[in-house]
């Protein structure tokens, strides 16, 4: 739909687009002719707001009081001003519409930074709560998850340590639904060996730079890519250059994204137990042999259960990844998976919902794959959260994503006690975590605001291999002019 928005803070309208297209994704701001039209008057001093639709008829105003609550700055005030905008706007449209957004007003990928704010302003549990329903317009469903994560993540976060992700961006297929920096063996193997060299310097490079910063490591996370998708030796070496530069016996948390089980071995488990790694994610997505072909993994469902039965023998901590909303897949066959994985018993379960994005080989055909979004989906989102909680799985960090389906998330959960710290550092940038390797994000977290400043290696594993020198000496200065 076309909206055409009189205001008198026009500073305002990215603000107001940004909330239409909470409840119309499709809604674009116009100069004239809009199959809306919309009359919002601010009044900053007063926090007050008035919208007005012309046809249908309809308005909402607000005075905000709760803003004068002394535990508020003045960005506080600013930034209300935009929330205060919004809510109305969701407000107006419900009814028209007839959608009522579960997440309120919050439209961005890491809903519950709202709880770390306002739990450092020293708000209590049940004024957040209060806060969440009010301010943002969460649903109650949604108010109380963000809090119970909120709550579980306060002993994870606020630390002094940093750390470490390490990107491995090659996979054995490219997944079509795949938009991490990741490019296929079958067609790109001979970029491995420079990509290594490259690793290598950067891995010593990065281990003098803590050295010389006194940063204490909390965890470290290879990802990628499917860091597993390496030969025996190669990922063997990759875990020595990480042992020898680092002090692994410190860490709190050493995972290892093994995504493609069909990349698992006995010697790479072996590694991985021999290098004090103590945490694994080994990625099914679904358990439907129709849909892993369809999804272009070209592994079985039997590759599955052997990856799954040598973590067993050790220690790990595993993982296990299942993706809702999968082409072709309903609600019945994604519970069916579900149920599958949690009779493996593994630690952590992380339900992704599928949100098309840019970067996937789908991209363009998105529109025109069955895509079952239907209230099917959503409702077997509900019944999973509830398996999940009745086999003592417990929600500990959320992520959200732009057209997500159904309005949902992403949830990892976990048994008591197996929380992955880096996922909850990660999510919620509370923490430094410098990235090593294809595609990784450097994100320095700086101050007592927590401003985040990125920088990220080329994607591309030969782009990566040329730039690596010049990338490690910008960005260890980068990291001595922020943290030191
Ligand atoms: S395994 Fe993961 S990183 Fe690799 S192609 Fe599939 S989604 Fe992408």
């Amino acid at each position: 739909m076309r909206y055409k928005i009189e205001t008198n803070f026009p500073e305002q309208l990215p603000n107001i687009e940004a909330a239409l297209k909470i409840i119309d994704p499709q809604a674009q701001v116009v100069a004239d002719n809009g199959d809306f039209s919309l009359l919002i008057d601010i009044d900053a001093s007063s926090f007050g707001v008035k919208i007005q639709l012309s046809a249908p008829q309809v308005s909402w105003s607000f005075n905000d009081q709760e803003i004068n609550d002394r535990r508020y700055n003045l960005e506080d005030r600013k930034q209300r001003l935009k929330e205060i905008v919004r809510l109305g706007i969701i407000n107006i449209f419900k009814a028209i519409f007839d959608k009522n957004p579960p997440w309120g007003i919050l439209s961005g990928v890491r809903p519950t930074k709202i709880y770390h704010y306002l739990r450092d302003k020293g708000f209590s549990g049940q004024e957040i709560q209060e806060r969440l329903l009010q301010n943002y317009g969460l649903s109650p469903a949604k108010a109380k998850l963000l809090l119970e994560i909120g709550q579980l993540q306060e002993k994870f976060i606020n630390n002094q340590t940093i750390s470490i992700y390490v990107g491995i961006p090659f996979c054995p297929t490219r997944c079509h639904y795949c938009s991490f920096p990741a490019v296929s063996l079958e067609t790109h193997r001979h970029l491995v060996g420079n990509f290594l060299k490259g690793l290598e310097l950067e891995i010593k490079a990065t281990s003098a730079l803590c050295g010389e910063l006194g940063f204490n490591i909390e965890s470290i996370y290879i990802g990628g890519g499917t860091p597993t998708s390496l030969d025996d030796d190669s990922f063997a070496q990759v875990l020595r250059w990480i042992t020898d530069a680092f002090d692994i016996r410190r860490l709190s948390e050493f995972t290892v994204e093994a995504g493609r089980p069909e990349t698992v071995s006995k010697a790479k488990i072996e590694a991985m137990v021999a290098s004090g790694v103590n945490r694994i994610s080994i990625n099914p997505q679904t358990m439907q042999t129709a849909t892993l072909r369809g999804i272009g993994r070209n592994h079985s469902i039997a590759d599955i259960y052997n990856a799954v039965d040598l973590v067993k023998a050790t220690n790990l901590i595993l993982n296990m990844d299942l993706i809702l909303g999968l082409p072709n897949e309903t609600g019945t066959m994604f519970l069916d998976s579900l149920q599958k994985v949690i009779a493996i018993d593994p630690e952590n379960i992380t339900v992704h919902t599928l949100a098309p994005k840019r970067a996937a080989s789908w991209h363009k055909e998105f529109d025109e794959l069955n895509l079952l979004q239907s209230q099917e989906l959503v409702n077997a989102h509900g019944i999973a959260v509830d398996l999940l909680q009745q086999h003592g799985f417990i929600p500990y960090y959320l992520y959200r994503q732009r057209a997500i389906l159904g309005d949902l998330e992403n949830i990892g959960y976990a048994k008591r006690g197996t929380e992955s710290v880096y996922n909850i550092q990660m999510m919620e940038e509370r923490q430094t975590i410098l990235g090593l390797g294809g595609g990784a994000v450097t994100k320095w977290v700086v101050g007592p605001d927590f401003k985040v400043s990125r920088h990220q290696n080329p994607k591309c594993p030969a782009t990566y291999y040329q730039r690596v020198s010049e990338d490690i000496v910008k960005k260890a200065q980068l990291t001595r002019i922020l943290l030191s």
